[in-house]
């Protein structure tokens, strides 16, 4: 919080009004099955991204990404570069009649940008927060999430479902949501432990966006050929394990290992749920690995630094581990016993050291709160 409030007054000369925050997130289990309409299963980080703000006649705007205040014109076109997201958020804002008429925004993260942690969705949830504070409205958390998942995706055109804005706005302490992102509901489970991150550093060869789109449009593909006898099938998650042999029997070749994986995974992370409701770790941790497996062989989505994370990890003692984020190569995510998490991070670190020569950044969280107002501090300096 302090680094968005001293932001602040190093750019704009006076102190903040009002702040907010929101988590970045990981996803213990449940990846790719947001766009097949099926559950996905995070938790909040406690690395989060404040935004800080006061009211002005106009709009300028600034990142501790570059540290260089911009202007904003809300009405104009998107400028594509990080600014859009508060432009997306300031119009859904002002379609619902709670945005200021202007105001200087600092934006400031503990988050890695970029990684598949979900920095957007912190930011634009952060911002919803602070922005609708300053036009003298209180929107609920669930109102935020609607704003924050308009502004990327009817805004911007990002074509991902709720599920990062979900956690970044209902997110609670020591708990993980099952979210059913068919449906739209909400189960609040226990998570009392602890998460390591690593981060791969490296992204997907084809660039990310490419990749995720040529599987975008396979699981599509599938899901018009399992319509031709499953009528009026909404998404692929909805399909039963017991269906992949009628779907082996019936569809393309290429595409039969991806819906395996989709129907699989979905599979797994209400499996995963179920362990969770019964505090079992070991469980979620294997259900993680058959997850990283299934990504790797039949979705062909993983990398190999993060298969050598995930094997290294397993090998050295942790629970599970898995590649985490859909979008680029991203974060490995460890779960492991507390009291031997230490030793066995360390090990990680020395297998990818010596495999790909530099040690990769590693750090861990609990799940932590969702969106939150921020008190500012007494003095900023
Ligand atoms: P992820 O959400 O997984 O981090 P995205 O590609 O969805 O990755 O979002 C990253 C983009 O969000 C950045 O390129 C930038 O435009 C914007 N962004 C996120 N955090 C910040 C920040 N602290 N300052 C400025 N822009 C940010
Ligand atoms: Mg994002």
């Amino acid at each position: 919080m302090r680094l968005a409030t001293s932001l602040y007054a190093a750019s704009f000369g006076s102190r903040p009004g009002a702040a907010a925050s929101a988590p970045g997130r990981l996803n213990l289990l449940g990846e790719h099955t947001e766009y097949n309409g099926g559950v996905v299963l995070p938790i909040a980080l406690e690395r989060r991204t404040a935004v800080a703000v006061a009211p002005a006649r106009d709009w300028a705007v600034v990142s501790q990404l570059d540290r260089i205040p911009l202007e904003i014109d809300v009405p104009q076109a998107l400028r594509g570069d990080w600014t859009d997201y508060l432009v997306g958020v300031v119009r859904e804002l002002e379609a619902i009649g709670a945005a200021p008429l202007g105001a200087r925004v600092a934006v400031a993260s503990t988050l890695p940008v970029g990684a598949g942690l979900s920095s957007s969705a912190a930011l634009t949830v952060a911002a919803a927060r602070a922005l609708s504070q300053l036009a003298g409205r209180r929107l609920a958390p669930a109102q935020l999430l609607e704003i924050a998942y308009r502004a990327e995706h009817d805004q911007l055109g990002v074509r991902r479902g709720r599920m990062d804005q979900t956690i970044a706005a209902l997110g609670m302490r020591g708990t993980a949501l099952l979210v059913e992102l068919g449906v739209g509901t909400v189960v609040r489970l226990p998570f009392p432990g602890r998460l390591w991150v690593v981060e791969t550093g490296v992204s997907h060869p084809p660039p990310g966006d490419e990749l995720i789109n040529q599987r975008r449009r396979e699981c599509e593909e599938a899901l018009a050929f399992c319509r031709e006898w499953r009528l009026g099938l909404p998404h692929l998650a909805q399909l039963a394990p017991g269906d992949l042999e009628e779907v082996e029997r019936r569809l393309p070749p290429p595409l039969i290992p991806r819906v395996r994986y989709v129907v699989t995974e979905t599979a797994r992370t209400r499996a995963a749920a179920s362990a969770l409701a019964a505090g079992d770790l070991p469980g979620i941790g294997r259900l993680m690995v058959q997850g990283h497996e299934s990504l790797r062989v039949d979705y062909q989505y993983s990398v190999p630094e993060a298969d050598l994370i995930v094997q290294s990890a397993v090998a050295h003692g942790a629970c599970g581990a898995r590649l985490s984020g859909a979008g680029w190569g991203g974060a490995v995510t460890v779960l492991a016993p507390e009291e031997r998490a230490a030793r066995i991070m360390a090990e990680v670190g020395r297998d990818y050291a010596d495999r790909f020569g530099r040690v990769p950044d590693m750090w861990s969280s609990r799940a932590a709160a969702g969106v939150r107002r921020e008190a500012l501090p007494a003095m900023v300096g």
